[in-house]
């Protein structure tokens, strides 16, 4: 009875966890990974050891083992196409009707953007989750056209930054503009960003030059302003509309993919001004995003979805009729442990 219960709780949100390699410019001073360990026959279980003094003798240290399991783990070697099929049935789903939500939980530099976009330097290969999935939905409603079917669809990408939202898709820069987020009155009741640009979209090229230009926009940032990308959260959805004229039928429903703030920890005692509310506003939106996430899983009748911009925009796409995953990525660098634990711990919470 109680182990039902948990299953019902875990259908609703997956957690995948990622660790990513060490990269070449890392390996002079980390070669090994050894403070991570993989079970050689359980592609769910990480575990997490550290060497910490013991009390009872001076020289000796005692390992200890911090244990996790998700609805899998992908280790360092494992390619975006391998990461991509443990997602495709859930992004196939959105063509049906469900509003899904793909998150990427980390610190900065733990692969969260290599794994959504991909890295700065495309090629099919290493192509991240929303080219995939864009690639996916659309040679679907090709298929799906000879049973009646067509569909429109829309994109937008935006950046929450300081609970404030930024259009990734204007490449002149924004003067007062206002966005607010805004509960459409048509019977789909999508949540809708005023002054946003919404792109109608028909081929994946195009999808992958909005990528582009989100990526140019936010790395204009980087420099700007001291990798304010790593700060914030970007949001990109997909729109779809499907109307079958052979039935009589509509649907609607978002694919939402979010690149989360990194979830580290800022040291608040020298974070003074912007950096310090930069920091609260990372803490306050990431710690919103769990609350509603377990409010849901403990199915409270309240969920508080207006205390940040992000659970607000995400509202359609977090519970009801609706699917979410969370990325985990973990960096495998051992001087990243303490921030890898807080990870692993914020994903098993919400798991
Ligand atoms: P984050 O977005 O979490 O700050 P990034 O995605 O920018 O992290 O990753 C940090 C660095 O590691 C980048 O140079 C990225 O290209 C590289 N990287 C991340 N994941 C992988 C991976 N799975 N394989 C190869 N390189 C990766
Ligand atoms: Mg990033």
């Amino acid at each position: 009875r109680l182990h039902n219960t948990v299953q019902e709780l875990k259908g609703n949100i997956r957690v995948i966890c990622r660790v990513r390699p060490v990269l070449d410019s890392e390996k002079e001073a980390c070669s090994e990974i050894e403070h991570v360990q993989f079970s050689h026959d359980d592609d769910k279980v990480i575990s997490l050891t550290k060497k910490e003094e013991s009390h009872t003798g001076r020289d000796r240290k005692e390992e200890v083992k911090y244990d996790f399991s998700f609805d899998h783990v992908f280790q360092p070697m494992a390619k975006q196409r391998d990461v991509f099929e443990e997602i495709s049935q859930l992004v196939q789903s959105a063509l049906d009707g469900y509003n899904v939500c793909i998150f990427a939980y980390g610190q900065t530099g733990s692969g969260k953007t290599f794994t959504m976009e991909g890295p700065d330097d495309m090629t099919p290969e290493n192509m991240g989750m929303i080219p995939r999935a864009v690639d996916q939905i659309f040679a679907t409603a090709e298929k799906l056209k000879t049973m009646g079917w067509t569909y429109k669809f829309t994109a937008s990408f935006l950046e929450i930054y300081n609970e404030t939202l930024r259009d990734l898709l204007v490449t002149k820069p924004e003067k007062n503009v206002e966005y607010e987020i805004k509960r459409l009155n048509n019977k789909s009741e999508q949540l809708h960003v005023t002054n946003l640009k919404y792109v109608t979209v028909t081929a994946e090229d195009q999808v992958h030059n909005l990528i582009a230009i989100a990526k140019a926009k936010r790395s204009v940032a980087k420099t700007a302003a001291n990798d304010r990308s790593s700060r914030s959260h970007s949001v990109f959805q997909l729109m779809i509309e499907g109307s079958n004229s052979n039935r009589d039928l509509q649907c609607t429903s978002t694919l939402s993919l979010v690149d989360l703030a990194g979830s580290e920890r800022l040291d608040k005692s020298h974070s003074k001004g912007d950096r310090l509310r930069e920091a609260q506003a990372i803490n306050t939106s990431l710690s919103c995003l769990g609350h509603v996430i377990m409010s849901l899983s403990n199915k409270e009748s309240h969920i508080p979805y207006r205390n940040s911009k992000l659970t607000y925009l995400l509202q359609n796409s977090l519970g009801g009729n609706s699917k979410t995953l969370m990325f985990v990525n973990v960096s495998p660098l051992e001087e990243n442990f303490s921030e890898s634990l807080n990870s692993l711990r914020f994903a098993s919470k919400v798991n």
